[in-house]
């Protein structure tokens, strides 16, 4: 469709923008496209890596505050256990110092009594220090307090826990001082059957321990935070939260689009100029054929065709071909379309008939029962001029019209009546007219009938099926059998095999092509093989 414009004809104009159209939002895709993707990455990559650090911080403290709560209640163990009638005796005073000195995050132990602290690792407190009432109760009866008071520390908030007359206490935000490289990490532990914060920076949002209220951990962004939150998988006790601010995302998302974004530029380069060479070459090909045409630099080869009972060479098929500049040949199959549809088929045609002339002009005098066939296109037909032109170049070689063959396929023959009247015509002058890749297209059969061709080329579609299962292995004798009732003469196209050659041959085919005999070659070559 892109190709098909180059005359001037308002359809043209018409496709022509719309083709352009088309190129500039592909192109504009392609550029824009991979770009798109490699920002997405980046931001995927960036929450992913960033997610993953928030809940290892969260799971740190977790840990930290697990292991707080055993050494408390490994505190309270190894004093019940010592089973002692007087719990501030001189031996348990030296125990709770041990076990103050020995256990990272346990640091007071004591002996209680009635919501009043006796003694504890800081020595007796003569009539006790007032504890007041627990924040709340496990299921096995160990009291929990988080503000629990302790002589000398009125600053620090300690947590503690209380069972069978003992007391543990550790450092209510020891679990939450976690060290990280990082400014502004909010930490915070939490009740997971409650949701209630327990330790932990006062900036932490309440509803942010709700997100694992059916998983053991989950990460999101909130109010400028990435948020972390787990559940003490161990224990079950200990909810924690790490919430580091949401400007650390978006640094981390730019050391990715460092690395991705080169990458989506570069694709995105590499697709669009493709796209934009692409459309150049479909856009500019008329162009190039109209260039190709004034530098002479379509050239002809022959296929030779071969009387199947003697052998010989008795004819030659034309088929064009094009030497651009850079050295690359082009076979006609990529460019007949385009100059049919941009209208230089005309043009290329009348080359052929010049050159084959220039070829074969003193074979065609020297052997009066040589033919030369020359593939023609349906505006050939139309324009008329095809056939003076095949006319002009028989007499000026000096052969008889009969020894040029115009070859025309099915496609052509839509416009019946006009296709009609220039095969009668042609015929009239004593030119031949031959059927090409019979049975590929949709002639129907009265055409035939009442179109008059010398001529019928069996397709190598036919040709390729003899000898095998496929079903059109049976319509090749069908066809020969048509071309006989309509007294036309046949040549097999597409002739591989010795077998196929000699299937034809059984089935009285007179004539065939193909690269069992020869391939397309140039014209001195053919001349060296017709000798
Ligand atoms: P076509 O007229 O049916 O030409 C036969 C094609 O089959 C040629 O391809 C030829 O090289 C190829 N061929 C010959 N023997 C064998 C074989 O044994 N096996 C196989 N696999 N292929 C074989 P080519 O030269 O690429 O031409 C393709 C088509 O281009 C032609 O089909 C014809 O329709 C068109 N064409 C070629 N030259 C011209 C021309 O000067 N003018 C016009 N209008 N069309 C042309
Ligand atoms: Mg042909
Ligand atoms: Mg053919």
């Amino acid at each position: 469709e892109i190709s098909a414009c180059l005359v001037g004809s308002e359809m043209c104009i018409r496709d022509r923008s719309r083709a352009l159209k088309f190129i500039i939002v592909v192109a504009f895709m392609t550029a824009i496209g991979p770009v798109l993707a490699a920002i997405y990455l980046a931001r995927e990559q960036g929450l992913a890596t960033e997610f993953e650090r928030v809940t290892s911080y969260a799971q740190s403290v977790a840990d930290r505050s697990d292991r707080a709560v055993d050494q408390m209640v490994a505190a309270i163990d190894a004093l019940v256990a010592a089973n002692n009638d007087d719990p501030c005796s001189d031996t348990m005073l030296t125990q709770m110092r041990q076990l103050g000195i020995s256990m990272e995050f346990m640091k007071v132990a004591g002996a209680v009594s009635g919501e009043r602290m006796l003694c504890s690792t800081l020595g007796s407190h003569e009539e006790g220090l007032a504890l007041g009432p627990p924040d709340s109760v496990t299921p096995n009866g160990t009291q929990l307090r988080l503000n629990a008071p302790v002589p000398f520390s009125s600053e620090t908030p300690y947590i503690s826990l209380e069972r069978d007359g003992f007391i543990a206490m550790a450092h209510r935000n020891q679990a939450v001082d976690l060290m990280v490289n990082q400014e502004g990490v909010l930490f915070a532990t939490f009740d997971p059957t409650t949701g209630n914060i327990r330790t932990g920076s006062s900036e932490v949002r309440p509803r942010w321990a709700n997100a694992v209220d059916n998983a053991t951990e989950a990460a999101f962004v909130d109010e400028g935070y990435i948020v972390g939150v787990v559940r003490s998988g161990q224990v079950n006790v200990t909810g924690a939260i790490a919430a580091v601010p949401a400007r650390y995302l978006d640094e981390r998302i730019l050391t990715f689009i460092w690395v991705l974004l080169p990458i989506g530029v570069v694709t995105a380069i590499v697709l669009t100029s493709s796209v934009i060479y692409f459309a150049r070459l479909q856009v500019s090909l008329p162009t190039q054929i109209r260039q190709g045409l004034r530098r002479n630099e379509f050239y002809l080869e022959y296929q030779p065709v071969v009387d199947l009972n003697s052998g010989n060479w008795v004819g030659a098929e034309a088929l064009v071909r094009w030497r651009r500049r850079d050295g690359r040949v082009m076979q006609p199959d990529e460019f007949i379309p385009v100059a049919e549809h941009s209208g230089l088929i005309g043009l290329l045609t009348e080359r052929v008939i010049e050159v084959a002339g220039k070829d074969m002009g003193t074979t065609l005098r020297d052997a009066p029962d040589f033919f030369l066939t020359i593939n023609l296109s349906a505006r050939d037909l139309q324009s008329g001029g095809t056939l003076e032109k095949l006319m002009v170049m028989a007499r000026d070689s000096g052969a008889r019209p009969g020894q040029i063959v115009a070859e025309l396929t099915e496609r052509m023959l839509v416009d019946a009546s006009a296709a009609k009247s220039v095969i009668k015509a042609m015929r009239e002058q004593g030119l031949r007219v031959a059927i090409d890749d019979f049975g590929t297209g949709y002639c129907s059969l009265s055409y035939l009938e009442t179109m008059q061709f010398d001529c019928l080329k069996i397709d190598r579609l036919f040709v390729e099926a003899i000898d095998t299962e496929a079903a059109t292995n049976r319509v090749v004798l069908h066809i020969i059998n048509m071309a006989r009732t309509l007294d036309m003469k046949l040549i097999a196209e597409g002739v591989e095999t010795e077998a196929q050659a000699n299937y034809l041959k059984s089935q009285g085919v007179e004539f065939a092509q193909g690269w069992l005999f020869s391939r397309a070659i140039a014209p001195d070559e053919f001349l060296k093989g017709l000798a």
